[in-house]
């Protein structure tokens, strides 16, 4: 190992980011792997691309990346994910959970589908990846679990039924992954983002627009940015930070926060 690797905060650590080909997940996967940390890939998309995407970032930051294209909506397939990350690094020690999904609808059309599968994705695979890693975490007296919830995991928007509850079950889950692991150096924290300018947002404001039957643009100023005050989207990059942080040593008495990255949203 060169000196220059060694000198990174995470180098020898493996990282897990579901959900990571794209987004959120792909900036803290970034993040995580020019801090040192070897780094699996998940998520869905066009498989050259996430090749491409893969070996550039085992390219820029010198470690190892493999990608796992398990769908987290199927709790088998989790299961083979997690086993397939440890036969290969060894142990995961830092997981993210970041993978989801998000439909607009007024309650009374929900279509109960979309309530399931966002149930199923946003927080039913956090239990399931969580539950595969923890045990090892604990012996191992090392481990970070980094949810990505939402501002939606503190405060409720209309319109957005499935995706508070899930978000809110996630900030729960998290409290009780912190107590269980604090005394076998094991964290867990959520991230709680405003609006970070991302494909999954893009995607959601044509529904915006029919829901509250307005444009395009009124939905980013009076819908998104209404509940910013610092009227900015978030970055990618500011979520990479904040995960190689509370993964890393200065961050290990803090577990079980959910901490808001919002522009101020939910100081209201
Ligand atoms: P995105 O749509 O850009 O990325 C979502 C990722 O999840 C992609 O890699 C996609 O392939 C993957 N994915 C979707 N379904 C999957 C499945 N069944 N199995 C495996 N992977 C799957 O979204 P994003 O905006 O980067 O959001 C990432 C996370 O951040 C989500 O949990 C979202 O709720 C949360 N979040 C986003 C924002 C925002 O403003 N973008 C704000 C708050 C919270």
């Amino acid at each position: 190992m060169s000196p220059e690797i060694s000198l990174k905060s995470l180098s020898g650590r493996t990282a897990l980011v579901t959900g990571s080909t794209s987004g959120i997940g792909l900036g803290i996967a970034r993040a995580l792997a020019q801090a040192g940390a070897n780094v699996v890939l998940n998520g869905f998309g066009d498989e050259k691309e996430i090749e491409t995407t893969r070996a550039m970032l085992e390219e820029e930051a010198m470690v190892q990346v493999a990608y796992d294209k398990a769908n987290l909506a199927k709790p088998d397939e989790i299961a083979a994910m997690m086993a397939r990350a440890s036969t290969m690094f060894g142990q995961v020690d830092i997981l993210v959970n970041n993978a989801g999904i998000q439909f607009v609808s007024p309650l009374e059309d929900f279509p109960p589908e979309r309530w399931d599968a966002i149930i199923g994705l946003n927080l039913s695979a956090v239990f399931h990846t969580s539950r595969a890693v923890f045990a090892g975490m604990k012996a191992r007296r090392f481990g970070r679990i980094i949810n990505i919830a939402s501002a939606h995991g503190l405060v409720a928007s209309p319109f957005k039924s499935a995706y508070v509850a899930a978000k809110h079950g996630v900030v729960g889950l998290t409290k009780v992954m912190a107590l269980e692991g604090a005394q076998f150096g094991v964290t867990a924290n959520a991230i709680c983002p405003g609006y970070v300018w991302t494909p999954l947002v893009e995607k959601q404001i044509d529904d915006q627009a029919k829901a509250h039957g307005i444009g395009r643009e009124e939905v980013i100023r009076d819908v998104l940015l209404a509940q910013q005050p610092n009227k900015m989207f978030a970055t990618v990059e500011e979520m990479g930070a904040l995960a190689v942080f509370l993964s890393g040593p200065g961050a290990a008495s803090i577990t079980g926060a959910a901490l808001p990255v919002d522009g101020g949203w939910t100081a209201h």
